[in-house]
């Protein structure tokens, strides 16, 4: 019997690599131009119908490749119109979907990561542990069975006009497959979503902002959540590796000589934590010189959370404390919250999870 190696799945591929691939394959570049228009364009997937190919290239990437999918296992709609998608990877791995239509634009909330690394207590993800990575496949996958199920392949009247990497995972975290992924969101011959619509979420993992700036556009949000240290460290753990200020410089180096970008941050309000005035004040006074917009969000409880929202009384006193310095700050609708999917709620289901998820299951046992 011959044994033959693992076929490539094409969507792991970006434009560049696709290229690379036929070149490989003895054949020209363009013939990548023509997969992608078969694949994101007219949503077929099936070699056999590629018939702008020759039948024998055909049948040779039937046999080295594969344009392979994971499967939508559960589809939740929201009071409120948005979508929750429940995808499966591999057993027993689920990771969870968001799309968010609004009345001039639709979002599609994607994950980059199996779970998450990170511990930030106030987050539903943290609590399942980590698993691994998404491949450039999953992530892609995402939209591309999320904007199928919408239907926008089939009449092009586009639902889908803004992606956000604020899903389950920290994409920092999963840099090259990520990155890849951005490439085929924007890419014309991909999904074709303008630079300043693909939005990158993360808890601030600062070398590779650095990294970032030299190889994508996407535009950045920055969860921040607390204005100093010894808060943000008990928040946001990471916080304990790159605190604030080398979160700032880096923040404002990824945005330096981009005159049109600005950073968005991400503030969860946690009643008494973190929503008082004087909060409000070192905010502002914090990101005073920094291009920014402030998205505050009222904290989503999901089961053993142990924070609470803020009052709304507290909420537009944070607000307008943040104005009244000059700066933009808006609240981050809810969205979703009946069917979990609202921003923290994203659980998924995560197989072998880390230590840290065991000795909590233990402690609450
Ligand atoms: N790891 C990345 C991507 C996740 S984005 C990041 O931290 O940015 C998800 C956003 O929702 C983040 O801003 C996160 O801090 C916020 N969030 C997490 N849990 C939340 C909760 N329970 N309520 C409201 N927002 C939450």
């Amino acid at each position: 019997m011959i044994v033959t190696s693992a076929k490539i799945n094409l969507l792991d591929l970006d434009r560049r690599d696709l290229e690379a691939f036929f070149v490989a394959l003895g054949e020209k570049p363009f013939r990548a131009t023509q997969v992608m228009k078969w694949v994101y364009h007219e949503r077929i997937l099936d070699f056999a119908a590629m018939n702008n190919l020759s039948k024998a290239l055909r049948e040779r990437l039937a046999a080295h490749a594969e344009i392979r999918l994971p499967e939508i296992v559960a589809d939740q709609a929201s009071r409120d119109g948005s979508h929750k998608w429940l995808i499966r990877l591999d057993s027993g791995n689920c990771i969870e979907t968001v799309f968010i239509p609004e009345a001039d634009r639709g979002t599609l909330c994607v994950s980059s990561q199996i779970g998450c690394p990170l511990d930030c207590s106030f987050c539903a993800t943290a609590q399942q542990g980590f698993n691994r990575n998404l491949s450039t496949a999953e992530i892609i996958a995402q939209i591309w069975l999320a904007s199928d199920v919408l239907g926008d392949a089939r009449n092009h009247n586009r639902l889908i006009t803004n992606i956000v990497l604020m899903g389950m995972g920290e994409p920092l975290l999963n840099f090259d497959n990520v990155v890849k992924a951005t490439e085929l969101m924007q890419d014309d011959l991909g999904f074709g979503i303008s630079k300043r619509r693909v939005t990158l979420s993360t808890a601030g993992v600062v070398p590779a902002l650095y990294r970032l700036r030299e190889v994508s556009e996407v535009s950045l949000a920055v969860s921040l959540h607390a204005p100093d240290d010894a808060l943000r460290n008990e928040l946001v753990p990471l916080n304990r590796k790159y605190p604030i200020a080398e979160l700032l410089a880096a923040c404002q180096h990824y945005i330096a000589d981009k005159p049109y970008r600005r950073i968005t941050w991400e503030y969860v309000l946690l009643a008494g934590i973190n929503d008082s005035e004087q909060h409000a004040h070192a905010l502002a006074k914090l990101l005073k010189n920094i291009p920014s917009k402030i998205n505050l969000i009222p904290f989503n409880p999901f089961p053993n959370a142990r924070y609470q929202r803020s009052g709304t009384a507290a909420l537009s006193q944070f607000q307008s404390v943040l104005t009244a310095h000059g700066l933009t700050a808006i609240t981050r609708k809810t969205r979703g919250d009946d069917i979990a999917a609202a921003c923290g709620q994203l659980a998924g289901q995560v197989q072998a999870r880390g230590r840290r998820v065991e000795r909590r299951a233990r402690l609450a046992s």
